[in-house]
């Protein structure tokens, strides 16, 4: 069995130039000499505009075929050019995740009146006004699509409210439709969180719910894709989520890996959602990607041996996708926490070279982002083939100060050349840690394959080394074997 390792192939200031998926399809091959096995890709479908990023959904149906919002392709490109980049990333040995946003609707056809209720957006169980006749977007008829597919339109029956009123336009108001509740098995916060933007869809509406197997059934089968990323899942409800997958899966005879994206480093509700959903899906670990970000911010006062404390990847491994960085941390985003460049080494040797969790490598980490003027994690690839090649076997960690810990993998007789010693420092001194790589190892070679240490070390008789990092560096000792291949015939 080898490695697993996810990347989120995209980024949130990608040119709108249709090019996307095409640069996807030339790059699969690229991807999975890195051991990439599973791809993230954008959400596909027409938005509310062609520079839609994909999160403000109009027609789902639409994945760049039909003339509507003023475009034919999306921002990423066509239909057929998506369908070809799943293949090749499928010819690759790749699985395809594909972005499922369920929570909204934006950009409807036609205008309808509704009877709607006031509340504070502050505290959703708190009405402000009177009952009164808001003016909203909410009759989705797909004219440009024109019944393809599926004959079904949307109207306010289908959702549960909304934040305009083009009686009232202004913001910050928030609307629930007269006899429509808000789920209650949502995230608790603003007193109830089943609200986020645009035309929230009602869940509990069984058209809504049929139209949505529907869909999903059709997608499966049209674009083949082998699973999904879920959109903004801590406002949908979840037992409304855990049937879904049961549905699907059972229908389809598919495995259907699925990841949620539960925004919080509450690590008791991240458990808490896992319970409620059965373990169908995993979960982001945002809590562990909080913690990178307040190591990469505190410098030496952050103590590296709690790096791990209050997250998916320590609390429930086998549900967690862990990562760095995505499209909504980057700088200028709506969750910006952006983990400062000297400490990406150390996320991605946390994620990448342990055995908890599955990593999902960013695309702006590994090509770096010219519009924000982010460099590229320049040891990130190593640490790719690090993981798909040679972080094996047994691990134990030493993390045995403030300042500096360390870990080793013991290697397996499936993976030649496999084991390595990570060791990571975030003080101002350089320092060594004592640690037992096995008497298999005695006499052997290691070395720093990140570089940061020039010299190697040889393990004694009794299976023994220090491990030397510099002042805030990582290094990562490894065989001769994995040496070679990975620096000397780079
Ligand atoms: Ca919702």
């Amino acid at each position: 069995m080898n490695n697993e390792t996810m990347v989120q192939y995209f980024e949130w200031y990608l040119a709108n130039d249709g090019l996307w998926w095409k640069r996807c399809a030339a790059k699969a091959e690229n991807m999975a000499a890195l051991g990439i096995t599973r791809v993230w890709l954008p959400p596909a479908y027409k938005g509310t505009s062609q520079e839609d990023v994909g999160y403000g959904v109009y027609d789902m149906y639409d994945l760049g075929e039909f003339d509507q919002k003023g475009t034919i392709r999306t921002k990423y490109g066509t239909k057929d050019e998506y369908i070809e980049a799943i293949k090749a990333f499928h010819d690759q040995g790749i699985k395809v995740l594909a972005d499922i946003v369920l929570n909204h609707r934006m950009g409807g056809d036609e205008v309808e009146e509704v009877t709607a209720v006031p509340e504070n957006p502050q505290n959703r169980n708190e009405q402000i006004g009177e009952e009164r006749l808001i003016k909203v977007h909410s009759r989705f008829t797909f004219p440009g699509r024109a019944g393809k597919y599926s004959a079904f339109t949307w109207d306010h029956n289908q959702f549960t409210g909304t934040d305009w009123d083009e009686n009232n336009p202004e913001p910050g108001h928030l609307y629930r439709f007269a006899g429509k509740q808000w789920k209650t098995d949502v995230d608790p916060e603003n007193g109830n969180y089943d609200y986020l933007m645009g035309m929230d869809v009602d869940y509990g509406n069984s058209a809504a719910v049929r139209e949505t197997k529907k869909w999903l059934r059709w997608y499966i089968k049209t674009a083949g894709i082998d699973g999904f990323r879920l959109d903004a899942v801590k406002h949908i409800s979840a037992v409304f989520y855990r049937d879904l997958l049961d549905y699907l899966r059972k229908q389809t005879g598919m495995e259907l890996p699925a990841v949620g994206e539960y925004w919080s480093n509450d690590i008791g509700r991240l458990l808490n959602y896992l319970d409620s959903v059965k373990n169908e899906m995993s979960l982001f670990d945002v809590a562990l990607h909080y913690n990178f970000f307040s190591a990469s911010q505190a410098g030496a006062a952050y103590d590296l041996r709690t790096i791990l404390d209050h997250t998916l990847m320590k609390e429930r491994p086998q549900n967690a996708v862990t990562f760095v960085d995505n499209h909504d941390t980057q700088h200028g985003q709506s969750l910006q926490s952006f983990v400062e460049d000297w400490f990406k080494d150390h996320c991605y040797a946390i994620i990448m070279l342990r055995q908890e969790g599955l990593p999902c490598v960013f695309y702006s980490d590994y090509y770096g982002n010219p519009v924000k003027d982010r460099p590229p994690v320049l040891n990130l690839g190593k640490m790719m083939k690090l993981r798909h090649f040679y972080a094996y076997g047994e691990q134990e960690d030493y993390f045995e100060s403030q300042n500096l810990i360390g870990w080793v993998r013991r290697g397996d007789v499936e993976h030649s050349g496999s084991g390595l010693a990570a060791v990571l420092s975030n003080g101002d001194e350089s320092g060594s840690l004592r640690m037992f790589m096995d008497e298999k190892f005695a006499g052997s070679v290691f070395s720093d394959v990140l570089g940061n240490c020039a010299e190697t070390v040889t393990v004694d008789k009794d299976g023994w080394a220090d491990f030397r990092c510099e002042p805030k560096r990582v290094s990562i000792w490894v065989t001769q074997e994995a040496f070679e291949n990975l620096v000397v015939n780079e």
